[in-house]
């Protein structure tokens, strides 16, 4: 079994299926910045894995944690139960964090993270005797993985409307992406503030006594990379405060670093009541999340309305001792070599770079934070493939790793990237760009 047509009648990648049959991209190891690929080509890597390869791939201190913890302790369950590492990470991830979110509620993937949240919001309310409180609010465009919860509350129409109703009660915001007022922007766009009253809108509508919970990603990464306009995070959580709304922070990919500070949070000294991770806390070695709250929060959820049934949530694999020995091993990786100082000292250089793009062909909107990037390109309507998929194509063969969404080029390289490495992702792109009709 080694061409795709003998492998795809058992699994498929998850888009392009049809693309992927007719050209194979099969990685069969990774190090460092690169993967090589089943025909021994190294194709840099410029997204970090889905966003999750901080501190670069097989990274060897974290290689050698997860085969010690596989030889010494592979299992252990998490309820009644536990291993000294998970409370140790525990320790860790709060003391990293801003604020007063003091516990930790570990998952295994973003997903998880966001349905967890999306329970504690609930039930925080319940505890407390505010049982009306059960509305959800997300955002067009927003992005929280594809569990139900998230399909839900994220706001892409596409992924929800098979499924029927989904949870009740769910209302989406307006999104913050106003090209018109806001193009080439660096960092937070100017505009824009003033659509977090949307939400006004939203209470208005329902009354602020039925909603629990607001979930934003801080910076929306999935759905095209859109920057907060100034003020707009410090509005929501205004509103939010005015309302006795619990606020929910998203930064399963702004988390551990990407943003050139340890979470969104440092980043836009906006403080929310929840916090989801994933991706970054093991460096997408295996697979983890972490939930952040604080004790009130986390203990109405935990224990549950005095007299009222005792809540039970946990997943098999929480604070799976694989995952806890990659996490520790990868904050002690970025701690070491100061990654995500490293990241707010490369960020201007990646800046000028990706804003190098702006006068070629298509590119309608560039927009950068940290080590995070989009590049608009203008719509083709009524081709086969958008134009920035013909570029993620072009540029894979010429070996460089980038990915879009719709029209959108991502880029979100590992953050031990260096200037040559920034240099060859946005001169390829800037190369098969040339190219594209
Ligand atoms: N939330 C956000 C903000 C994400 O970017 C993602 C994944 N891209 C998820 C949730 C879902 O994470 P996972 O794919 O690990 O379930």
């Amino acid at each position: 079994l080694n061409t795709p047509n003998d492998l795809a009648p058992f699994w498929m990648p998850f888009t392009a299926n049809r693309q992927f049959k007719s050209n194979p991209r099969l990685f069969v190891k990774a190090e460092g910045m690169h993967y090589t690929t089943s025909d021994n080509r190294q194709v840099l890597d410029g997204t970090a894995g889905l966003w999750c390869v901080n501190a670069g791939h097989a990274q060897p201190k974290i290689v050698e944690a997860i085969q010690q913890q596989a030889q010494e302790l592979d299992y252990a369950p998490a309820f009644q139960m536990g291993h000294p590492k998970a409370f140790e990470l525990a320790a860790r991830l709060v003391a990293m964090i801003p604020g007063d979110l003091d516990h930790v509620f570990f998952t295994n993937s973003g997903s998880e993270s966001v349905d967890t949240a999306l329970k504690i919001a609930l039930a925080y309310h319940r505890a407390k005797g505010d049982a009306s409180r059960t509305r959800l609010i997300g955002r067009e465009r927003g992005y929280h993985g594809v569990g139900f919860g998230g399909i839900s509350v994220g706001g892409i129409v596409n992924n929800r409307r098979f499924f029927g109703s989904l949870l009740a009660g769910v209302d989406h915001m307006r999104h913050t992406h106003d090209p018109a007022r806001n193009a080439f922007s660096r960092g937070q766009p100017e505009h824009g503030a003033e659509l977090a009253d949307d939400l006004e809108r939203i209470v208005a509508l329902h009354g602020a006594e039925t909603i629990a919970a607001v979930i934003v990603e801080p910076m929306a990464g999935s759905t095209g990379v859109l920057m907060p306009p100034k003020g707009y995070l410090e509005r929501l959580r205004a509103i939010c405060d005015k309302y006795g709304i619990l606020l929910i922070f998203d930064e399963v990919i702004t988390g551990f670093g990407r943003l050139g500070s340890p979470f969104a949070v440092d980043h836009f000294g906006v403080m929310p009541d929840i916090v989801t991770t994933a991706k970054g806390v093991s460096n997408g070695a295996v697979p983890m999340g972490a939930v952040f709250v604080r004790k009130g929060i986390y203990d109405a959820f935990m224990n549950g309305p005095e007299n009222a049934i005792e809540l039970f949530h946990g997943y098999t694999y929480s604070a799976h001792p694989l995952a806890c020995a990659a996490a520790l091993a990868t904050l002690d990786v970025y701690r070491e070599q100061d990654l995500f100082q490293r990241c707010a000292d490369l960020a201007p250089y990646f800046e000028d770079a990706v804003h190098s793009l702006k006068d070629l062909p298509h590119v309608i909107d560039v927009r950068n934070m940290g080590l995070v990037a989009g590049i608009e390109l203008e719509a083709r309507p009524g081709a086969p493939t958008a134009r920035a998929f013909e570029a993620f194509l072009k540029c894979y063969d010429k070996g460089v790793l980038i990915r879009t969404t719709g029209d959108i080029i991502a880029l979100s390289p590992p953050l031990i990237v260096d200037k040559a490495q920034i240099d060859t992702i946005v001169g390829t792109i800037a190369d098969v760009l040339k190219d594209i009709a």
